[in-house]
């Protein structure tokens, strides 16, 4: 009896483990999932109008287009933010000079 104690109390310890290492794994996604403070993010959904979206992995976009200029020089795409709805799980990106951010962000933190 008094082994089948142990190996109970083992089995909680082990239990208790995971579930501590799955805490730390929700709180650095939900740190990702947050957005930085001055991080642009749509107003709002296009299809639907809600006005929650979250962060979801990037794309690239030609950088004439995001700016609507036709010059030379600008041929080339650059990364974008996408971003989701929380509501109808339509897909979002920024427009114009703010879709430039998270490239901006990104080249600066290659030159530290
Ligand atoms: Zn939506």
């Amino acid at each position: 009896m008094r082994a089948g104690g142990t190996e109970r109390r083992d089995r909680v310890n082990d239990l208790r483990a995971i579930i501590a290492e799955q805490r730390r794994t929700i709180r650095r996604l939900e740190a990702a999932l947050k957005k930085q403070p001055g991080e642009p993010v749509p107003a709002r959904c296009a299809r639907c109008g809600c006005e929650k979206l979250y962060k979801n992995g990037m794309t690239s976009i030609h950088l004439k287009r995001i700016l609507n200029i036709d010059r030379n020089g600008f041929e080339y795409r650059i990364p974008v933010q996408k971003f989701v709805c929380v509501n109808c799980g339509a897909g979002a990106h920024l427009k114009g000079p703010p879709a430039l951010y998270h490239w901006i962000v990104r080249i600066a933190g290659e030159r530290k």
